[in-house]
């Protein structure tokens, strides 16, 4: 096999294109390969997939490819329009190996797609020495394509969330299958069109909005009347990790509130977020050099421990006393912060009691959303949320893309 059959080989290349010749230039790191067919050739038509269409005239085009041994790798082939032979006109056709106005090849974008998950864009690009928006735009790209083939009809339990997206009150909101852990769409904002939004999306990949019995979710109007609206048959479950977050910041408002006269209780946010077990060492001694004060702190850290003891009833109607026994208490403790997460409760009731059917919790997308600020940290950002979006499904809706290996 003689050098140009080999590479056109090495590129996979099929009639009627084949490689003409190749361009080593050693102390410039780079390698052209041009590629032609030839005179006469017969392509088929873009318009009616004849295939006896003439070539008509040529246009010089380039592509970036995979590095050969650490030799930027370019393809350039001079592109026909072809005339049709049954009346179509004359029309540009696509290349097996590029897409239509891609600077790069499949094989290099297929690469990209590979690295994103796993590596900062940028730092993608700086290794490749090309710009990250053109990165972003082909990721984009993909990722767009890979979920119009998303089948979300036998999606049954929906799970939401909001997650950081910039500094500020930037959020993305977060829709995920509950039973199988995949992404199924991600938004800007959380506002009262954020449900609506995830609703048009799962009946356009073959979802029935009438088919979600359960969701999960925080106690915010937005998912709460969304979900209302557009899945009037679904039941909502309350988060656990949000109420735990309600009564947890209830007992940090306490201790703000305390720290004027009691000025011990400085610094000592951690120690009241964690259960006792949890504490270090150090931790202990501080909670212990802290319990003769009869503290409000204390009080209200007694209250959170408690509520916790809610997920341990064997049943919902021994769960309800519970909650009931616990309302009674927490709303009779003189501490404004926890009478009002009390009431909050009170008034989620229903959702919060719910999870003794359900037993859906947001572990899993909590799960999620600490790997996806994770590549965000990595990241150092992302320059739009359009791009935070596109990552989260990278990393959370499992697409096929449809690429060469
Ligand atoms: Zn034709």
């Amino acid at each position: 096999m003689d050098q140009k059959s080999l590479f056109t080989a090495a590129l996979g290349l099929t009639q009627p294109w084949e490689v003409w010749g190749t361009r080593f230039q050693p102390e410039e790191k780079r390698l052209d390969i041009s590629i032609g067919f030839p005179r006469g050739s017969l392509f088929t038509c873009p318009v009616c997939g004849s295939p006896g269409a003439k070539a008509h005239d040529t246009e010089e085009k380039s592509w970036r490819h995979l590095d050969f041994f650490q030799h930027e790798t370019w393809l350039t082939a001079r592109v026909p329009r072809v005339r049709c032979n049954r009346g179509c006109g004359v029309k540009s056709i696509q290349v097996p190996w590029a897409r239509p106005d891609s600077g790069f090849t499949l094989l290099f974008e297929a690469l990209i797609m590979a690295f994103a998950p796993e590596m900062p864009v940028a730092q993608i690009a700086e290794h490749l020495g090309v710009h990250d928006t053109r990165l972003w735009r082909i990721i984009r790209h993909h990722v767009s394509e890979a979920r119009k083939d998303l089948d979300m009809s036998k999606v049954g339990r929906v799970g939401m969330d909001e997650t950081a997206s910039r500094r500020g009150h930037n959020y993305i909101s977060l829709f995920f299958d509950m039973d199988d852990g995949r992404l199924l769409f991600a938004t800007s904002g959380k506002n009262s069109n954020t449900v609506e939004e995830f609703a048009k999306d799962l009946a356009s990949h073959k979802g029935t909005p009438k088919s979600i019995l359960q969701t999960c979710c925080d106690m915010s109007p937005a998912f709460i009347s969304g979900i209302e609206k557009q899945f009037p048959q679904a039941e909502i479950t309350f988060d656990r990790f949000h109420i735990m977050k309600i009564v947890n910041d209830a007992v940090d408002q306490v201790r703000r509130e305390e720290t004027t006269t009691q000025p011990q209780l400085k610094k000592t946010r951690y120690i009241w977020l964690k259960n006792p077990e949890n504490l270090t060492v150090r931790q202990q001694t501080t909670l212990g050099s802290l319990t003769d004060l009869h503290l409000k702190t204390a009080r209200a850290y007694q209250i959170k421990l408690t509520i916790q003891e809610l997920f341990l009833q064997p049943s919902r109607e021994e769960g309800e006393a519970f909650l009931k026994r616990w309302y009674f208490w927490a709303t009779h403790s003189r501490l404004p912060p926890i009478v009002s997460a009390a009431k909050t409760i009170k008034k989620h009731w229903d959702g919060v009691l719910n999870w003794f059917d359900s037993q859906l919790t947001s572990g899993l997308v909590e799960g999620f959303n600490s790997l996806l600020q994770a590549a965000k940290a990595r990241a150092r950002g992302y320059r739009t949320n359009e791009n935070f979006i596109a990552m989260a499904y990278l990393i959370g809706s499992r697409l096929d893309f449809a690429l060469p290996t």
